[in-house]
């Protein structure tokens, strides 16, 4: 049959497969609630597919990093799920956000000022997440940060807005709707910092609770805080696992953020299968160079397959001459260096022919991990990396 498409390169997207890993998640993390993480083009699976099977399988609450994925998702999902992101700058323009109702996290003093200014600018309410820096080092307030941003929310801020900065003036325009963190180290259970990184959130999360309590529930309710700190490796190896809730992302893709433990091993099922197609064959003898470079030879007659892609696709050159990939069942070597375009797989004397089905990764093929041994990286950014160019593909 023709292929209309022109895409040489497909990822499948098994949305029975992510329907089943987000239900296994949400009975692992019971009581706490999963927050479904499509962030970066749902890890490179294609928020367009990945939100919708979501949302039609019951889910409602998501995550995302920045206010343009957050807006896409509303326009996409309508207003019956919650959406929160954390990742903005002193020039991201915040209003859409709040008007859309987009719950954002609030990582500097400043950013709860913009907000409740955005608030008051749309006469809206912005549903924010505090958002603390329990070690990690990246995004979330600091410790001394973390205070004056209670104290401003005690109306006690000595800053230049003192005048108006009074719980009852800030009362309208903001809810703190949650409390968030992230951890560092989550997926090396024997490390100490994730339970330091807990008890840091916990006093956090008195001292918010108090606040909340202090400003009379017009700054929100602390009974109803949502209180979210476990990723996928937090969810799969706490017990019990701190929070409400639980932002969870590469395992609803059914990858393990695991060392010692595969999606198997875990129940879950990888969603992304990429595959491309067998385009030429060839003999060469004993000798003959294969791609740029020539950085591998070819220690006796065999055969070469051309396989459509490469760096271009978002595979990493950097599995050059290790990778593999599987074509009928059989796993091969990609040989010499990937280019932008395509690769050449060593089929010797293999069953191959031109237009059989080549597995880059997928359930059955080489794993996303093994991709990630291979480019010197982790399975997180193989997903992630998939370029445009790739057909993503229900099925
Ligand atoms: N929360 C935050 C703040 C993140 O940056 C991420 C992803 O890196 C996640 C949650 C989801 O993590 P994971 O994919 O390990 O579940």
């Amino acid at each position: 049959s023709t292929d209309t498409s022109g895409a040489l390169v497909r990822a499948e997207i098994d949305v029975a497969a992510l329907r089943a890993n987000a239900a296994a998640l949400a009975e692992r993390l019971a009581p706490a609630r999963l927050k479904c993480v499509v962030k970066a083009n749902a890890y490179g699976h294609g928020i367009d597919i990945v939100a919708p099977a979501l949302f039609a399988a019951g889910w409602r609450d998501f995550c995302v990093a920045t206010v343009s994925e957050a807006l896409h998702l509303r326009e996409l999902l309508g207003d019956d799920v919650a959406i929160t992101a954390w990742l903005y700058g002193p020039t991201t323009d915040l209003d859409a956000a709040v008007t859309a109702g987009i719950e954002l996290g609030v990582s500097t003093v400043d950013s709860l000022d913009r907000l409740r200014d955005a608030a008051r600018r749309t006469n809206s309410t912005a549903r924010l997440h505090l958002k603390v820096d329990t070690g990690l080092g990246r995004n979330g307030l600091a410790p001394a940060d973390w205070k004056r941003a209670l104290d401003k929310l005690r109306g006690l801020d000595a800053g230049p807005e003192s005048d108006e900065a009074d719980a009852s003036a800030v009362a309208p325009d903001l809810e703190i709707v949650g409390i968030m963190s992230h951890y560092a180290v989550a997926d090396e259970p024997e490390r100490v910092e994730t339970a330091q990184q807990t008890h840091v959130f916990d006093s956090a999360y008195r001292e918010l609770t108090a606040v909340l309590d202090e400003t009379q529930g017009r700054l929100g309710e602390s009974g109803g805080l949502e209180v979210h700190i476990a990723n996928s490796p937090a969810a799969l190896t706490l017990s019990p696992l701190p929070g409400t809730s639980a932002r969870v992302g590469l395992s609803l893709y059914g990858l393990s953020p695991l060392d010692d433990q595969n999606s198997q091993d875990l129940g879950l099922v990888p969603v992304m299968r990429l595959v491309s197609q067998v385009v030429n064959l060839k003999d060469v003898p004993s000798g003959h160079g294969a791609s740029y470079g020539f950085t591998f030879t070819a220690a006796a007659d065999t055969r070469f397959a051309l396989v459509p892609g490469g760096y271009g696709d978002g595979l990493a050159r950097s599995a050059s001459n290790r990778a593999e990939v599987s074509i009928r069942g059989t796993r091969y070597p990609v040989i010499g260096r990937i280019a932008m375009d395509q690769m050449i797989v060593e089929v010797g004397a293999g069953e191959v022919s031109i237009g059989d089905e080549v597995v880059i990764f997928g359930p059955d093929g080489p794993s996303a991990a093994e991709w990630g041994t291979w480019a010197d990286t982790i399975n997180y950014e193989i997903v992630t990396r998939i370029s445009e160019r790739v057909d993503r593909v229900e099925v």
